[in-house]
């Protein structure tokens, strides 16, 4: 999860697919609407690296008519969220999350501080419109609808968690500036995904995955939000907090690929 298509570089599919190749990656790209031919085509072309995901500005007068089109282009998802200019649960922004819930589709969501573009002009950016709290009424209101929240609300990570052990579609992934951050106490996160081996899924939810894995990490999964030379340093930093917070081989695997990958409906050792 979590890689940005980069406009900027003409070749970056062909830089993608050398660095998927090396690390064994799939990548759910996130790709500005104005490259979402490109993208589509590429994942047509490598259906086991690239899952196409839109990156659509909630605000646009045309968000809607967006987000229906990525669909019939065989869109996956959408994401990165982020930049809004109301919070994510404001009326105006539900039509999309209809949309999603009716395709049944994975949303990434920026969640918590997010960085300034211009320092000496005016902008109409606010961190605590992306807050992890907000994900809550997304999830419960649209239940098909996976909320996968970027940076796990960074620093809102109690809120972040509470929310996702509620709710059967809730996830968040690690990426940006936590796991630097939280490098001298990676396993703090144990306090924070604290409910492993408790009775936290329902009876429901038991009785269709039986073997369902009793960690509350599976909340997370592997998201890197980096350029293509720094994915493989986001890898050793999850791997970090794997060790630092004793997580099980099962549930490693989970994270590392293979919730999403099941969701997502793709073969086996991708
Ligand atoms: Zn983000």
């Amino acid at each position: 999860m979590h890689v940005h298509f980069d406009e900027k570089n003409p070749n970056f599919i062909s830089d993608f697919l050398k660095v998927s190749e090396r690390l064994n990656l799939t990548a759910c790209l996130l790709t500005p609407f104005a490259d979402r031919k490109v993208v589509s085509d590429a994942a047509k072309q490598h259906p086991a690296q690239i899952i196409p995901f839109g990156f659509v500005d909630l605000d646009a007068a045309d968000v809607v008519n967006q987000v229906e089109e990525l669909h019939a282009m065989g869109y996956r998802g959408l994401g990165e969220l982020e930049f809004v200019k109301k919070p994510y649960n404001d009326p105006s922004y539900l039509p999309v999350y209809e949309l999603a819930n009716r395709y049944g589709w994975i949303v990434l969501f920026h969640t918590g501080i997010v960085l300034r573009r211009k320092f000496d002009e005016p902008e109409d950016v606010a961190s605590g419109r992306m807050r992890p709290i907000y994900l809550e009424e997304i999830a419960r209101r649209f239940p098909k609808i996976t909320v996968l929240g970027a940076h796990c609300g960074n620093p809102e990570y109690e809120w972040a968690a509470e929310i996702a052990r509620w709710n059967p579609n809730v996830f968040f992934d690690l990426s940006g500036s936590t796991l630097a951050k939280m490098q001298g106490r990676l396993a703090d996160f144990q306090k924070i995904f604290w409910w492993s081996n408790t009775e936290w899924q329902s009876p429901e939810w038991k009785a269709k995955k039986p073997d369902s894995d009793p960690s509350a990490f599976v909340k997370i999964v592997f998201g890197s939000d980096n350029g293509l030379d720094g994915i493989e340093s986001v890898v050793n930093q999850y791997h970090a907090l794997f060790d630092a917070c004793g997580l099980a081989a099962h549930t490693r695997k989970m994270i590392m690929g293979e919730t999403l990958s099941n969701m997502l409906g793709l073969p086996d050792g991708h």
